[in-house]
C-alpha cells in the first residue's frame, strides 16, 4: 500500500480487476487482499473528476489537478469498477464510477461529441498542441499522437448504460447500480421484467421508477445508497423496505405500473487535492469555474464535420482565484428550461473565490465539470500560502545554512515564504550538491524560540524526493521524518510537544530512486500547528 503506482496507466487500471476475478475463481485469500488494496491505492492518484492521472504513465505521482488523464486509461477504471460491484457487491464502487463518468470523462469531449480529448485535466486552461505531445487538443482520431483514445472514448458511455442494472447472484433480483434516465428490459424466472427510470439525475435529486412485469412478480429491487445521499428517501407502497450496507431492497409483488420515488439530499461538498487546492462537488458532479474561450480548427478530415481543433482563452478570461477568508462558500442554484444539461447546465454553484490579482472576494459562478472544456476546478488555498508569509511562520527569522549547496542555489531560499521550485520558480528551492543522503541544513535564531510544529516541502520536480531526514534540536531532542509529499505542493507536517531551541538541523538520511540533487522547496517553523 504504502508504494504508489507506476506504469502505464491503462493497463494498470486495466489490471485492478485481474485479482478480483482470480479471487472469484479461485477462492484464495491472497488476492481478496490484493483486491482489497489496489483501489484505496487508486484513490491516491486521482484527480478531481473522478480519474486516475496518467499521461501515459502513473509515475508513482499523487492526483493532481495538473496532470492529463488519458481517455484509455478512463475507459480501464471504469471497467474495473464495474466488475468490483459485480464481484464484492459493494455500492462505494458505483459512487466512484458516476464521478469518473459526469465529470472528467464527460469533461473531456467536444459539445458535439465528434472530437475528445486524449489527456484531460481538471485545472485546463488551454487544451492545444502544447503539452504531452499535443495530447490536449481535440480530435475525432489523434492519429498524430496514437489512436486510442478516440475508440475507448466511444465505448466509454455504452459500458457505462450496460451495467446501469445487474441482477443478483441468485438471479431473482435486480440492483439498481447507477442511477440514468434508462429503460431496463430483462428476465426474471422467465418473467419479462420493464423498468423505465424517469430522472435529469445527475442534475435532479429524484428518481422515478415505474416497474412492468408481464405478470404479477414477487421480487426484490436492490437500490443503491450513495455514500452522499444524505437522507435517501424511498416511496414504494404497499413495498418492504430492508437497509444492507450501501443499499435498499425494496420487495414486494409488483404489478404493472408500480411506481417507487427515490429522492436524495446531497450537501455541497468542500474537498481537497494532495497538492491542497480546494474544489468543490454536490452528489455526484464536481464544479469547475468555465474559461470563456476560443476555437481554432487545425485539420480536417475527408468524412463532413470532423475536424481537429485548439481551444484558448478569451482575451481578460481570469483564473487566478484561491480561497481565503470570506470565500469559497457556495449554494446551489437551478436554472429551468430544457437544454441539452451538459451545454446549458441546469445547476449551478454561486459564491466568491479570492481574485489573486485583484486581491479581493469576486463573485463566480461553478458549473458541472462534465460540461466544460477550459475550466478550473481546484484553488489554491490562499489562507495556507499566507500562513507561510506570516510572521507565525518562524523558520523566517532563522539564518540558514546548508553543508554543501549545488551552484546557483541559495540555503535562504528555504525560508523565503514561497514553495515553488524547478522548472517554474528554480530561485524559490534549494538543493544539494550530489545525490544529498547525510546533507544537512542548519536553522539558527539569535534568540530561543519556542517551536511545536515544522512542515517540510520536497522540490516540486518529481526526481528528487526526500523519503527520510532526521531533524535535530539544540536541546538534544529529535524527530525523524518520513516520506515527504513528491510534488512539493503539500508539506510534511511534524508535530511535537512544544520546546525552546536556539537552532535545528534538518539532515536528509534517505533519498528517492530517481534522485539526481534532493533539496527542500520551503522549510516552515510554527509555535504550534497553525
Ligand atoms: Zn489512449
Amino acid at each position: 500500500m504504502s508504494e504508489l503506482f507506476h506504469g502505464h496507466g491503462a493497463h494498470v487500471m486495466e489490471h485492478l480487476r485481474v485479482p478480483l476475478f482470480v479471487r472469484y475463481a479461485t477462492g484464495d485469500e491472497k488476492y481478496r487482499v490484493a483486491a482489497e488494496n489496489c483501489f484505496p491505492k487508486t484513490a491516491r492518484h486521482l484527480s478531481a473528476g473522478g480519474a486516475c492521472i496518467s499521461d501515459e504513465g502513473v509515475g508513482r505521482r499523487p492526483g493532481s489537478p495538473y496532470i492529463g488523464c488519458e481517455y484509455c486509461t478512463m475507459l480501464e477504471l471504469l471497467h474495473s469498477l464495474q466488475s468490483g460491484v459485480e464481484k464484492t457487491g459493494r455500492a462505494s464502487f458505483a459512487d466512484w464510477i458516476e464521478v469518473l463518468a459526469f465529470n472528467s470523462a464527460e469533461g473531456a469531449r467536444q459539445r458535439d461529441g465528434r472530437a475528445i480529448q486524449y489527456c484531460t485535466r481538471d485545472n485546463q486552461y488551454e487544451a492545444t498542441r502544447q503539452g504531452r505531445g499535443s495530447r490536449f487538443k481535440l480530435s475525432p482520431t489523434h492519429d498524430d499522437v496514437a489512436v486510442c483514445c478516440p475508440v475507448t472514448a466511444l465505448k466509454f458511455f455504452p459500458y457505462f448504460v450496460n451495467q446501469l442494472w445487474m441482477k443478483t447472484a441468485d438471479g431473482d433480483g435486480l440492483v439498481a447500480v447507477n442511477y440514468a434516465p434508462n429503460r431496463l428490459e430483462t428476465k426474471l424466472n422467465g418473467v419479462a421484467v420493464r423498468i423505465e427510470s424517469d430522472t435529469a439525475y445527475p442534475f435532479e435529486d429524484e428518481v422515478r421508477m415505474t416497474v412492468t412485469p408481464e405478470n404479477p412478480l414477487s421480487f426484490g429491487i436492490r437500490l443503491r445508497v450513495p455514500g452522499w445521499a444524505g437522507n435517501m428517501k424511498i416511496e414504494a407502497p404497499g413495498a418492504s423496505v430492508a437497509g444492507e450496507e450501501g443499499w435498499r431492497v425494496v420487495t414486494k409483488e409488483w404489478k404493472s405500473g408500480d411506481r417507487i420515488a427515490i429522492s436524495f439530499s446531497p450537501g455541497i461538498e468542500r474537498k481537497a487535492m494532495p497538492n491542497g487546492e480546494l474544489y468543490w462537488k454536490r452528489g455526484p458532479l464536481v464544479f469547475a469555474l468555465p474559461i470563456p474561450s476560443e476555437r481554432k480548427q487545425l485539420k480536417s478530415y475527408a468524412v463532413e464535420g470532423f475536424r481537429d481543433y485548439e481551444y484558448t482563452p478569451k482575451a481578460g478570461a481570469c483564473w487566478d482565484y484561491g480561497v481565503d477568508d470570506g470565500s469559497g462558500e457556495f449554494r446551489l442554484e437551478k436554472i429551468s428550461g430544457k437544454t441539452d444539461p451538459w451545454t446549458g447546465a441546469p445547476v449551478r454553484l454561486t459564491g466568491k473565490l479570492f481574485n489573486r490579482k485583484s486581491r479581493v472576494n469576486e463573485p463566480v459562478e461553478l458549473v458541472p465539470m462534465g460540461a466544460s472544456l477550459l475550466r478550473r476546478v481546484a484553488f489554491a488555498d490562499t489562507k495556507s500560502v499566507r500562513l507561510l508569509e506570516s510572521e507565525m511562520n518562524l523558520a523566517r527569522k532563522a539564518k540558514v545554512t546548508a553543508s554543501n549547496s549545488f551552484p546557483g542555489y541559495r540555503p535562504d531560499a528555504l525560508v523565503d515564504g514561497v514553495t515553488e521550485g524547478f522548472p517554474d520558480n528554480q530561485d524559490a528551492e534549494w538543493a544539494c550538491r550530489g545525490d544529498g543522503a547525510g546533507t544537512k541544513v542548519r536553522l539558527l535564531w539569535n534568540a530561543p524560540v519556542a517551536i511545536g510544529s515544522v512542515w517540510l516541502f520536497d522540490r516540486p520536480n518529481p526526481g528528487d524526493h526526500v523519503m527520510a531526514a532526521r531533524i535535530n534540536f539544540s536541546d538534544g531532542s529529535n524527530v525523524e521524518a518520513g516520506e515527504l509529499p513528491n510534488d512539493g505542493m503539500e508539506p510534511l507536517r511534524l508535530n511535537f510537544a512544544e520546546k525552546t531551541i536556539t537552532w535545528m538541523e534538518v539532515m536528509i538520511t534517505r533519498v528517492g530512486p530517481k534522485n539526481r540533487n534532493v533539496g527542500f522547496s520551503e522549510i516552515a517553523v510554527f509555535k504550534k500547528q497553525p
